[in-house]
């Protein structure tokens, strides 16, 4: 049986064609039915055949949110290709480096970004670089539109390759995580049921399409459930409010939410449509999950995962199963293993804390081209180490306590202190630096830099920001920068972050 993750999404599509899948809220409402996104995906596809590209060949894509790029991802699964998602906020560096390692045989960039996209992506031997704009523009839909929109899925097996998925930890540089069409479509099932989806539902799709949670949670659960989508290329609060009475499902990082509840339409009245609010991505604080409660009725559920292994554990959806506990992450999902141990690797008694690991078809196959760091972070019996820190209480909830890996989410999107770090200390005057994380009222974290400089120097904390927002992606670079004259060290000459943070956790207090 063909095992094209496509295939099976494809076969979640109602019955009736011409209904619509896709509604867009931005500005004009277009509307794209079931068969149109089959069409498309089709013509799609068979641009990507026509290239004839060699087996695993990866297409990796930067451009802003739209249907059309949604269609894009699911034409290169139906290819059989290998996807590629690239953050729209990534600089050049940052795009020299992927492009480097993932060695796309074809890039998709937006149309104003052509010239310096192409010529990196030409220069690691990519061979066909397209263009896709928000407003279906570009060369990409141009090229596809002389295909046929007739094309047979690819035969693809579970353990093949559907989409790599670029991550870091706090050493060395992002590593692709290779996710399978089986990965991504147990974990698309488990939650189809878990979270009860079922006829009628209607999703609103505000989130980003590069990352896990709106390319593979939202997506798919709306796909694989033949439920149309509201969709929003940028989240906007007050767009989100008017679709309420439409819609039944909203997935959101806790940013969004907390955004949501700024806005007064947020009401019991406006979401007594809704079936389900799902958080994840970050932690959700407790005042967040009370407050919406209040307002709104409505209890989120919160559940965790990472790109290396799609959504692990969730909250209970339905009430026999438990209540939903505000500042847990909810039970392990159906199929999926999780276990604390500690720093020896030992068990973890009940309710003790420890390092989170994990095993499951829903556990991803190893970093890009790094075997050997694929083998650091499973255990010898198999478990991926999350590098999450974390415990389990006697009625079997997940709670998230921090992350050995260092990892700061602001807004919803993950920032590694070491990339900073590195960046901050090449830069003139800089002798070196600690980024760390601090509370923020709307990005949960809000990334904070202290900087030593180099003997004789003076840098200057605005300068080093401005020089930062022309190196790095807006959302990494820090909000403040502090020049102190050394950093707090232990013993062993590491730099005691936890200090840093104590020092600076009220800066945004507020
Ligand atoms: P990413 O690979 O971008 O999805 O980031 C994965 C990391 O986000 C996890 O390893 C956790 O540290 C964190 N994370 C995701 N969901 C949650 C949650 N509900 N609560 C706390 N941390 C979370």
């Amino acid at each position: 049986m063909n095992q094209n993750l496509f295939s099976a999404l494809r076969a979640g599509f109602p019955a009736d064609l011409d209904s619509i899948a896709i509604e867009t809220a931005d500005d004009a409402a277009l509307r794209y039915s079931w068969r149109d996104l089959d069409r498309g995906t089709a013509m799609l596809a068979n641009l990507l055949g026509s290239l004839d590209l060699p087996a695993g060949s990866r297409v990796a894509v930067q451009t802003e949110k739209s249907v059309e790029a949604l269609m894009l991802y699911l034409a290169v699964l139906r290819a059989g290709l290998v996807y590629l998602p690239l953050n729209t906020a990534y600089q050049r560096d940052e795009i020299g480096y992927f492009i480097g390692n993932a060695e796309p045989a074809v890039v998709v960039c937006a149309p104003k970004n052509f010239g310096w996209v192409s010529r990196i992506a030409f220069a690691a031997g990519t061979t066909h670089v397209f263009t896709l704009g928000d407003d279906r523009s570009g060369s990409l839909l141009q090229r596809a539109a002389v295909h046929s929109d007739v094309h047979a899925p690819v035969v693809r097996g579970a353990d093949e390759l559907a989409a790599i998925l670029y991550t870091s930890g706090t050493t060395g540089r992002s590593k692709g995580a290779m996710l399978t069409h089986g990965n991504l479509l147990s974990n698309a099932q488990v939650l189809k049921t878990y979270w009860g989806w079922k006829r009628g539902d209607v999703l609103i799709h505000a989130l980003p399409i590069f990352h896990v949670h709106g390319l593979f949670v939202a997506s798919h659960g709306a796909l694989l459930n033949g439920s149309k989508m509201i969709w929003l290329n940028k989240f906007e609060p007050k767009t989100v409010v008017a679709h309420l009475p439409e819609a039944t499902v909203f997935m959101g990082v806790p940013t969004l939410y907390t955004r949501l509840l700024a806005e007064p339409g947020m009401t019991r009245a406006a979401c007594s449509h809704m079936r389900l609010f799902i958080s994840g991505s970050a932690p959700l604080l407790l005042e967040t999950f009370n407050l919406f409660r209040e307002r709104t009725g409505h209890t989120i559920l919160e559940r965790y995962g990472m790109s290396e292994t799609a959504m692990l554990t969730s909250n209970p959806y339905h009430a026999a199963d438990g209540e939903r506990r505000g500042g847990t992450v909810g039970f392990p999902l159906p199929g999926v293993g999780v276990r604390v141990v500690d720093d020896a690797g030992a068990p973890c008694p009940t309710g003790e804390i420890g390092q989170m690991q994990v095993r499951g078809p829903n556990v991803f196959k190893g970093y890009w081209r790094m075997p050997e760091k694929t083998a650091e972070e499973f255990t010898a019996d198999g478990w991926f180490k999350t590098g999450d820190v974390g415990r389990i209480d006697e009625r079997g909830y997940v709670t998230i306590v921090g992350r050995s890996k260092d990892l700061i989410i602001s807004g919803g999107f993950n920032v590694y202190p070491a990339e900073i770090e590195s960046t901050l200390n090449d830069m003139a005057g800089v002798g070196e630096s600690a980024v760390i994380g601090v509370p923020h009222p709307d990005f949960g974290e809000a990334v904070v830099a202290v900087v030593v400089p180099r003997p004789g120097s003076t840098p200057d904390a605005a300068a080093l920001i401005a020089e930062l927002k022309a190196k790095i992606a807006n959302f990494k670079v820090p909000k403040r920068v502090f020049v102190v004259a050394e950093l707090p060290r232990n013993a062993m000459g590491k730099v005691q972050k936890n200090l840093l943070r104590d020092a600076h956790k009220g800066l945004f207090a507020a």
